[in-house]
């Protein structure tokens, strides 16, 4: 509310003299029109007893007078009459005639008749007219004097009520208003009211003690109501730093849980050629995720750790020499349980973990969250997460998180060592394979190929004899009479005799891209690349005295002292019609015919 509004229409001063100039003025005109009525009778009744005193007092005189018709008398009496206060008129009628008037006719009059009687005898009467209008004029003189006094009185108490009105009353009301008006603005909230209200005994006292109890109680409501609005602003300013945070915790548990499957996923088409490449994407990007100074992996091997991949923030080397875990009984325990380690300020540890907190110390660790990397039962390794500069604090979050990691790089791991190992052993069995073949296709006896690899080689040799337009010769050896050598000196001897024929063969036929093979019991087959039709008969020779050279004792033989071989052989140009098979059976017809001509001898067919 504004001052200005103070202005009242109808203010309880205005309204209360209002009251008071009415009520007194209809009092005053009550009052002095009963007394104006009173005054006019009294008046009258005044008037009255004087003509009746004055007409007692000369009645005698003037029945005398009328009686001795004394007319100058009569006159003079009736003169008396009218001075007297308000007689208007005087008239007097006798029976014998007389009549005589004074005084004014015409006047508004009240008449009293007197009858006159001398000696019993009637003689007349005398009528006295008072006059009213005067008697009026001098009722109305008196009530304007009345009504004056009233008024002035009225005026007066008027003046004075709304004097101590407005100093006892209106006064305090309005300051007991501007005050109202001051609560609770902008400048104050509190308005201290004048003592001197509040200690009235009266209503106002009342109202401005109400008044004060009223502020303090909106006071306290307000106080009250501030309080739950500045708890409710807390309370919202906390809800929105906890919005705050755990939408930041989420946003980064999504970032980790891309970041852990994107890892994860690339482990998996992991070749062990690029482990190295994968654990140190994984180290950088744990690194920054988790804001940390160093992120290791180290690969136990017997009492050592081995660093596997170091990640460090620019400025901080990174070790790389072996550590020594021997003395680390403590982590070492601490590893068999394959849960976390995490060390939040390592001066904790001073007393517990000595050695450790050593190491720790030598490396300027001032906390770190390590997660041991294993195969499900035994750690194998340890993937730790390291502060140089402050005591990181671990919450649960990233304790889960960094366990999910460490599993994943586990996988890496295993799978690297599955991977390496699986080589290993692909690479033995290749070995073990080769040999396996290499006695397979090799006689045991002898020494020499068998069938299968002369068959390869002929095949290889077809080729290039092919591409080169050169001669291949093959050729097929049979022991003479060899089934009466097992009968005369028995199947070891025999066995023996085989391994001197294969030596006699294989010491003519030299050349790598040469070839001798036992094809059967007693039989030799013989490839020789790159001939020609002089050499080739010579070499023939050569191979089947080499083996009677041998001298080897053979009793059971039809055509020598010694063991002899017959040989059959061709020399052919390759072409696309001829395969192996079809050679080695043109060299068996060539053998039939050494046979057939005496054995001991070889039988070429140069012109296939
Ligand atoms: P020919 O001059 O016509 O070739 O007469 P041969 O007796 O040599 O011919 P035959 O085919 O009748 O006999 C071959 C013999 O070779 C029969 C067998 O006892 C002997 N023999 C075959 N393989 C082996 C072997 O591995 N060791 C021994 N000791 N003897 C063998
Ligand atoms: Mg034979
Ligand atoms: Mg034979």
């Amino acid at each position: 509310m504004v001052k200005g509004s103070f202005k009242l229409h109808t203010p309880i001063a205005k309204r209360l003299l209002i009251l008071i100039v009415g009520a007194s003025t209809l009092f005053a005109l009550v009052s002095v029109a009963v007394q104006l009525a009173f005054n006019f009778s009294g008046a009258v009744k005044n008037a009255e007893r004087w003509v009746d005193e004055y007409n007692q007092a000369n009645m005698a005189a003037i029945e005398r007078a009328i009686w001795d018709v004394d007319y100058q008398l009569l006159d003079e009496l009736l003169q008396g009459f009218v001075q007297q206060q308000y007689v208007a008129t005087v008239n007097l009628s006798s029976g014998d005639g007389i009549s005589l008037g004074i005084g004014d006719a015409n006047l508004n009059q009240k008449f009293y008749v007197y009858m006159l009687s001398y000696r019993e005898r009637d003689i007349g009467q005398l009528t006295v007219g008072l006059d009213l209008s005067l008697i009026k004029q001098d009722i109305a003189e008196q009530a304007l004097v009345i009504l004056l006094t009233n008024g002035l009185k009225t005026f007066l108490m008027s003046l004075i009520i709304l004097l101590l009105l407005g100093r006892l009353v209106t006064g305090d009301l309005r300051r007991l208003a501007e005050a109202a008006d001051q609560i609770f603005t902008e400048e104050q909230q509190i308005v201290q009211l004048p003592s001197k209200l509040i200690q009235r005994n009266d209503e106002i006292g009342l109202v401005a003690s109400s008044m004060q109890q009223l502020q303090q109680r909106l006071q306290r409501g307000l106080d009250a109501r501030l309080e739950a609005e500045q708890q409710l602003h807390q309370h919202r300013q906390i809800l929105e730093e906890t919005v705050e945070q755990r939408t930041a915790l989420l946003n980064w548990q999504t970032e980790a849980n891309q970041l852990l499957s994107e890892i994860s996923l690339s482990f998996l088409n992991q070749t062990p050629r690029n482990s190295k490449a994968l654990l140190q994407r994984a180290t950088s990007a744990i690194g920054s995720l988790f804001s940390v100074e160093r992120v290791v992996i180290l690969e136990f091997e017997r009492q050592q750790a081995i660093y596997r991949d170091v990640w460090s923030v620019p400025g901080h080397l990174a070790p790389i020499e072996p550590i020594d875990l021997s003395q680390l009984s403590e982590l070492k325990r601490r590893l068999v349980n394959v849960a976390p380690i995490v060390v939040n300020d390592v001066e904790k540890i001073k007393r517990q973990a000595k050695e450790e907190y050593k190491l720790l110390k030598q490396h300027g660790i001032k906390s770190f969250a390590g997660f041991p990397l294993s195969d499900g039962n035994k750690a194998f390794g340890l993937l730790n997460c390291v502060s140089l500069s402050y005591c990181a604090l671990w919450d649960e979050h990233q304790i889960a998180l960094l366990g999910q990691f460490a599993a994943a790089i586990s996988g890496l791991l295993i799978q690297e060592k599955n991977a390496l190992a699986m080589a290993r052993l692909q690479n033995e069995l290749l070995q073990v394979n080769e040999r396996l073949q290499v006695l397979a296709e090799t006689d045991e006896l002898t020494g020499l190929v068998n069938r299968r690899p002369f068959k390869r080689e002929l095949n290889r040799a077809i080729a290039s004899a092919r591409r080169h337009r050169s001669q291949i010769a093959v050729m097929m050896a049979d022991i003479d009479y060899f089934k009466a050598y097992n009968d005369r000196y028995g199947h070891l001897q025999g066995d023996e005799a085989l391994k001197l024929v294969a030596k006699a063969l294989s010491s003519v036929v030299k050349r790598s891209e040469d070839c001798v093979a036992r094809v059967g019991g007693e039989e030799f087959a013989i490839l020789l690349s790159d001939v020609n039709q002089q050499d080739l008969p010579q070499m023939a020779e050569r191979i089947v005295q080499e083996v009677s050279a041998q001298n080897i004792e053979h009793q059971g033989s039809q055509i020598s002292e010694v063991l002899t071989i017959s040989l059959g052989g061709i020399l052919v140009e390759p072409d696309d019609v001829l395969d192996p098979t079809n050679l080695l059976e043109m060299a068996d017809t060539c053998l039939y015919k050494a046979k057939h001509q005496g054995r001991n001898r070889a039988v070429l067919d140069l012109d296939v």
